[in-house]
């Protein structure tokens, strides 16, 4: 597998929110914090220094069934 700058991981996701009505969790609460897109926003932020880490994303992050349905679709 090609080894792949972080930054340009972030680029991958086209933020289309075509993962949103996939989401259990998205569908559940309509809060997009918990779904593919709003995880990697949040992400890109904590990556860029515009948001610090804190026990609320650790939370936000650990809420996923890993069900794979984004990826999927
Ligand atoms: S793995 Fe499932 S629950 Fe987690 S973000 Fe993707 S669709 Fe939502």
């Amino acid at each position: 597998m090609e080894k792949m700058d972080y930054r340009d991981a972030f680029k991958k996701c086209s933020r289309c929110g075509g993962c949103l009505a996939h989401c259990p969790l998205y569908l559940a609460t309509n809060r997009e914090q918990y779904v593919a897109r709003g995880k990697v926003e949040l992400m890109e932020n904590v990556a860029l220094g515009n948001l610090k880490w804190n026990d609320r994303l650790a939370q936000i992050f650990s809420t996923c069934l890993l069900c794979g349905s984004c990826t999927e679709n």
